[in-house]
């Protein structure tokens, strides 16, 4: 079985799996990767193979049915323990490292095997400052001079924010983001949003389920309409070459309200990248004599909805080279709205030059 079975992160769960058949675990691993991609699924499948009373010479991966197995799933494993920053809390006190952390890792497991210590949120680890303790270095100490029998796995989306002498001290695993799907059925499952809307978030947020919920989240005035930023991307898609500067800058406005804050703002501008994108890919695919819609299924990022609809509609209006090129000019669009605090001006601007290069003949000519 191995831990295959774990979603979206077949490479890290292969390794994992590998370790497990030499025999050879780490005592300390690093689980890096965007929130959303399945650190603390991974790591509790990893404990269950670890633990699973079926497993032995040969066998690897857990059965799922044992009672070590079924006790893991149910979070009331004796010998896994998750910990998180106190409720309310966004850092780890060191005397939660010392009190919580440092005083299980040195119980004996209760049945037998391995004693594993999930740490999430690892970032959340302090750092000493004016020769303040930190927790980080609490933690660091048990790194040194682990217990034989404890594994520890770290988990971080942000591991630069760690100390090197922590990092060193473990086996770095990196995840991939997961892919839209598999995000968007998160937060169908988690948030209770419906598919359409969760999968459009999950695409602005490029794969990151803590940006997708802070584009979606209840954040009051703030909180951009995702509706509308859909809309208006899809129209700019289909209908940009050839329409009057007025409608032009009506668009630009109409997605500059709409986008509200940086975050909605960087993300609808790729997402427009990725629409562009998908369109040149059909529209070479049309140039090759192939049918529009014929492009390999996994190249494309929108597959069904407005969306594919859309770039259809755009790829059937202009060539591949150029749409590559509109592409090319939203991400820099992105780029800039980093630096630039005139947002209107820059989308304006994007779309006076997206419309003047996608209504120019081959040669590059305005007609
Ligand atoms: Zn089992």
């Amino acid at each position: 079985v191995g831990l295959g079975n774990v979603e979206g992160q077949p490479r890290v769960a292969n390794c994992l799996s590998q370790a497990l058949s030499r025999g050879r675990l780490a005592q300390a691993y690093l689980f890096t990767g965007p929130e959303g991609s399945g650190k603390r699924r991974l790591a509790a499948e990893f404990a269950k193979a670890v633990l699973c009373r079926e497993a032995g010479p040969g066998v690897v991966g857990a059965c799922g049915g044992c009672a070590s197995c079924q006790a893991v799933d149910g979070g009331r494993h004796p010998d896994v323990a998750l910990f998180q920053p106190e409720k309310g809390k966004t850092a780890y006190p060191v005397r939660q490292v010392r009190e919580e952390i440092r005083r299980q890792a040195y119980l004996k497991p209760a049945l037998g095997g391995k004693r594993f210590l999930i740490v999430d949120r690892a970032e959340a680890l302090t750092r000493g400052a004016g020769g303040q303790n930190a927790s980080a270095d609490t933690l660091l100490k048990l790194l040194e001079e682990p217990p034989p029998d404890t594994i520890i796995i770290l988990l971080a989306s942000h591991p630069a924010r760690l100390p090197d002498t922590v990092r060193s001290r473990c086996q770095q695993l990196r995840f991939d983001p997961p892919d839209s799907e598999n995000l968007a059925r998160q937060l169908v499952a988690e948030d209770g949003l419906d598919r359409d809307e969760a999968l459009f978030a999950a695409h602005l947020a490029g794969g990151d389920l803590a940006v997708a919920r802070g584009l979606l989240g209840v954040r009051k005035k703030d909180k951009p309409d995702l509706r509308a930023v859909r809309e208006t991307l899809l129209e700019i898609v289909r209908s940009l070459p050839r329409r009057p500067y007025p409608e032009l800058f009506a668009l630009a406005s109409a997605l500059d309200a709409a986008a509200r804050g940086w975050l909605a703002l960087t993300g609808a501008l790729g997402l427009l990248a990725a629409l562009y994108r998908d369109a040149s890919l059909k529209a070479l695919r049309q140039e090759a004599g192939g049918e529009p819609g014929g492009v390999g299924g996994g190249v494309l990022t929108f597959r069904g909805g407005p969306e594919q609809a859309a770039t259809d509609e755009a790829a059937a209006g202009s060539d591949a080279g150029r749409l590559r090129d509109a592409a090319l000019r939203a991400l820099a669009a992105q780029e800039n709205s980093r630096r630039y605090p005139a947002r209107l001006l820059l989308l304006e601007v994007l779309l006076i030059d997206l419309e003047t290069l996608l209504s120019a003949d081959r040669l590059g000519v305005p007609s």
